[in-house]
């Protein structure tokens, strides 16, 4: 019997992480995090406490109770003896199929033991390196694991009052030797792998992040087609189709399916969205600040054409330019070139780069980027800063997402300056925000309210009826959805499950 339990992605956006049982295997589709649970619960000044991290997710729902799937250096830290969620020498569960790299489908990762199997695409594999480098903190140790609450003895005799031990911080110093790698199997485009008793086949697919999967899994109880996230209306809609072609192909017995955008009618794609910007840039005699996915290489491309097509340069940070060098080796999407944009040097820290009163060295200090992000700037021979941009803001672009809102004080926007909201809002994967702080800024800084042009990562409900009405499968269940009850309409089979249910096949 094949079993599928729903720890999360069920009636709600996100969230996905859904065990498959067949026989002796056991593999999580994606691990990520719930929007939903985090925003119910936390903001940015109360998260779970490091101290006792793992037990208060569980205890939210945020991950499952499942015993022995976690880190046991957190664990045993909380309570080595007796931890309900500790123990067991082999993982209860074998492997992670990842759809791609939003964090909500691949979030919680970091949490689980490191001899879980990870599997995904190539690209995907790169963009988990990339949030582990540009990222600080455990929570972003997708590949490489260190345990955490280490201490070493003091080097120099304790004073009075000191403990002989300190605490470790510096992880990859003090710790080299105890550094644990989670192997990841970069899976190939059309290609199955046998994974325990199930046989996996990858499908890239088109989504507003590079290196995005879908999946038929095939056990011993039928098919299981899993679109992940995706849709038919950015740079590679033949990758999506590919894989609908396939689900057609294939006697899929269940269907788990997206519907972020269940409700929408149609959808606006990516080419579309490139006209409409070249025609709002063209139209603006001053400085265009444009706030997109920073990591989404379609809309950055989109972004850098209809910049060229109006005479400008898109300008991106020094960590973005460093993204794309990340993601170089992306076959099926146009990730940007070093000529089809330029870096931005931010002013941070004491901003005193070019300062004639410091030296060369003292500048660098400003900037306390992780090696691979620094080697762009410090390497890089084309880079602008903020003075360059006063001088002549109608010749560019700027990348300006909310967290740079700094930049602001920086480029003395005029009144004829204007500010593209390039994504879903309010909220999006990427970032939640209180839109209204954003307006906030633009109002102090004397610029109008923004102007919003985007097209989604995801494909409308019309395009979910006909995906599923091609792919004939015997039973559907609505994921990543707040209206799972739309598919009703759509197919006679529609499961709508809540967390925590189990499918049995
Ligand atoms: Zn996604």
């Amino acid at each position: 019997m094949v079993e599928l339990t729903f720890y999360g992605g069920v009636n709600e956006i996100g969230g996905n992480k859904i065990l498959l049982k067949d026989q002796d295997t056991r593999i999580f589709l994606d691990f990520g995090k719930s929007f939903q649970i985090q925003k119910k619960y936390f903001d940015s000044f109360l998260n779970p406490r490091k101290l006792n991290m793992i037990d208060e997710l569980v205890s939210f729902g945020q991950i499952p109770r499942i015993k022995g799937l976690y880190r046991e250096d957190y664990l045993k830290h909380v309570d080595p003896n007796h931890s309900l969620l500790s123990g067991g020498n082999e993982p209860p569960t074998d492997a992670v199929l990842i759809t791609h790299s939003h964090q909500d489908h691949i979030g919680m990762i970091p949490w689980l033991r490191p001899d879980i199997h990870l599997l995904g695409s190539e690209t995907t594999k790169n963009i988990l390196q990339y949030w582990q480098v540009t990222t600080s903190g455990d929570g972003s140790e997708y590949l490489d694991w260190y345990p955490s609450f280490q201490t070493k003895p003091r080097k120099t005799k304790p004073k009075k009052g000191q403990s002989s031990f300190i605490r470790v911080r510096t992880k990859a110093k003090y710790l080299k030797d105890e550094k644990r790698t989670r192997e990841f199997t970069c899976l190939s485009p059309q290609k199955t792998v046998q994974v325990g008793d199930v046989e996996v086949e990858s499908y890239p697919v088109d989504h507003s992040l590079p290196g995005a999967y879908a999946y038929i899994v095939k056990t011993s109880s039928g098919n299981i087609g899993y679109t992940g996230d995706l849709r038919f209306h950015g740079h590679a809609p033949e990758l999506s189709n590919r894989f609908v072609k396939a689900l057609e192909d294939t006697d899929i017995k269940v269907l788990l399916c997206e519907g972020t955008r269940a409700e929408d009618k149609k959808s606006f794609g990516e080419s579309k969205l490139k006209e409409k910007l070249a025609t709002a840039f063209a139209s603006t005699k001053g400085l265009i600040l444009v706030n997109y996915p920073a990591r989404d290489v379609s809309r950055v491309s989109t972004m850098c054409r209809a910049a060229a097509e109006s005479g400008r340069t898109l300008l991106v940070s020094p960590k973005q330019a460093y993204y794309f060098s990340v993601i170089a080796g992306e076959k099926d999407l146009p990730v940007p070139s070093d000529d089809d944009f330029r870096v931005l040097l931010p002013r941070k820290d004491w901003g005193i780069w070019g300062n004639q009163r410091f030296d060369e060295l003292l500048w660098a200090q400003d900037y306390r980027y992780p090696d691979p992000v620094e080697k762009i700037i410090f390497e890089g021979s084309d880079l602008l800063t903020p003075s360059d941009v006063v001088k002549s803001p109608s010749e560019y672009v700027v990348t300006c997402s909310f967290f740079e809102f700094g930049l602001l004080h920086d480029l003395n926007p005029q009144s004829d300056t204007s500010y593209i909201w390039s994504r879903s809002e309010p909220f999006d994967e990427e970032g939640q925000i209180e839109y209204d702080r954003v307006l906030n800024w633009l109002s102090h800084f004397g610029i109008d309210e923004p102007v919003t042009m985007h097209c989604s990562g995801h494909l409308a409900g019309s395009e979910i009826q006909d995906l599923i009405e091609r792919a004939q499968p015997e039973i559907v269940v609505p994921i990543h959805t707040e209206r799972p009850d739309l598919f009703t309409d759509w197919h006679k089979d529609v499961r709508i499950l809540e967390q925590n249910d189990t499918l049995s096949l």
